[in-house]
């Protein structure tokens, strides 16, 4: 099993400069294969392979006006020609776009495959650098094999050790307990609903930032160019854009770990988000709440648990059936919140119904891949609303032993102090 763990490191300002000029080698044969590769392609209908661009490195490091690549680390180089080879199989395989050039601006990174190692517990012997300060919050467990070395735009470097444990993966488990298995609707108001009745607020993390950043871009965009006063408007933005993307990664995170958790499989439906993402009212909010990497995150944790994540598909009519009976009503506007059902008269919240639908799909796909799914309770045919899991976590996911009434009031309340402000 893999486990990568990021740490911040504290550089000397020798180990900076040191760093920084192994950033710049591993950018400057970076780029200078990927010009090779285009040009070879477009002029020659020749293709460039691997071994070319590594036999290249050779004979760059004899030249003598490239002659400076022999001060950085020779391994980092040759990663970095692994990593645009990989770049251009993903394009070829159609899961990636064609590879672009690396920017001197903007975050930096390299990748050491090997010889690094732990020192003393607080440092990381990096090659060609040295010994850096290190903060290993956590502990590495396993053997280290890649070390990702990176400096973000704001200047802070990180380390992103990734480790070997010498364990296989857990098996998926072949029997889901119907109880453990959830539906999730995710949605703007509330990032995530669950079947279970249970609404995760959206953090919000980019509106609540953005008078902050407004201020600092507009500053920005005042300064002369290449001026030392520009330099440090430019760290302000992107120390507030940094603080946007950590507090998502945080809420994310927490989300994340708390449904998987409390489940064994978590249904979420898939979103085509370039489709949504056309409309411009609400594209901003879209790429904010970060349903993609909620997912991926959820995937991830799934799979490191032998739990399941079902992917339902987009064009399930999740919102417009009821979850009680199946019957599909023909219209809905999103104003509609909650509605009543015209065959069996069974009220729904608009979203919870959805994730119930989720969840029912969810349960068929999971019998269809050949698992044996036990019955589960709770599908609100009588109108109770199932218990909510409340064990130790996130404040936001409490729901408790509380009646649908207190429930409701206590999201709303949630709502109106944390959403809306
Ligand atoms: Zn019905």
């Amino acid at each position: 099993m893999f486990k990568a763990v990021k740490v911040r490191l504290y550089p000397t300002s020798a180990q900076q400069h040191a760093l920084a000029c192994q950033f710049g080698a591993v950018r400057w044969v970076y780029n200078h294969a990927l010009e090779w590769r285009c040009t070879a392609w477009r002029e020659r209908q020749e293709n460039v392979t691997l071994r070319m661009t590594l036999d290249q490195l050779v004979t760059l490091k004899r030249q003598p006006e490239t002659a400076w690549l022999r001060d950085a680390d020779s391994q980092a180089l040759q990663q970095a020609m692994r990593h645009l080879d990989h770049a251009f199989s993903r394009f070829f395989n159609k899961q990636a776009r064609y590879p672009r050039f690396k920017r001197r601006s903007g975050k930096q990174s390299m990748a050491y495959p090997q010889r690094v190692n732990v020192v003393d517990g607080n440092r990381l012997y990096l090659p060609k650098v040295g010994r850096v300060k290190a903060v290993l919050h956590r502990e590495l467990v396993g053997r280290i094999k890649t070390v990702t070395v990176s400096r973000s735009p704001s200047g802070k470097y990180y380390a992103s050790i990734l480790c070997d444990d010498g364990k296989e993966l857990p098996q998926p488990d072949r029997h889901v307990d119907g109880d453990q298995v959830v539906g999730v609707d995710l949605g703007l108001t509330h990032l995530a609903i669950t079947s279970e009745g249970v609404k995760a607020p959206n953090p919000r993390c980019l509106n609540q930032g953005i008078r902050n950043l407004r201020r600092k871009q507009k500053a920005l965009s005042r300064k002369q160019r290449g001026s030392t006063n520009r330099n440090k408007a430019r760290l302000l933005v992107a120390k507030a854009h940094e603080r946007i993307a950590n507090q998502r990664h945080d809420a994310q995170h927490k989300l994340s770990r708390q449904l998987m958790d409390e489940n064994q499989a978590i249904c979420v439906e898939t979103l085509r988000v370039t489709n949504m993402l056309k409309n411009r009212r609400l594209s901003k909010a879209i790429s904010d709440a970060a349903w993609g990497e909620l997912v991926r995150q959820l995937k991830y944790k799934a799979n490191w648990q032998g739990k399941h994540v079902v992917s339902v598909d987009p064009w399930f009519p999740s919102s417009k059936q009821c979850s009680a009976c199946g019957e599909v009503v023909s219209e809905l506007p999103l104003s509609v919140r909650t509605w009543t059902c015209p065959t069996c008269h069974h009220r729904h919240d608009r979203d919870v119904n959805a994730a119930l639908n989720i969840k029912a799909e969810g349960i068929l796909k999971l019998k269809a891949a050949g698992l044996s799914v036990s019955a589960c309770g709770g599908l609100c045919k009588t109108g109770e609303w199932p218990a909510v899991a409340s064990e130790a976590g996130s404040p936001f996911l409490k729901g408790g032993e509380q009646s649908p009434e207190q429930l409701r009031a206590r999201q709303s309340f949630l709502s109106d102090n944390h959403l809306n402000s």
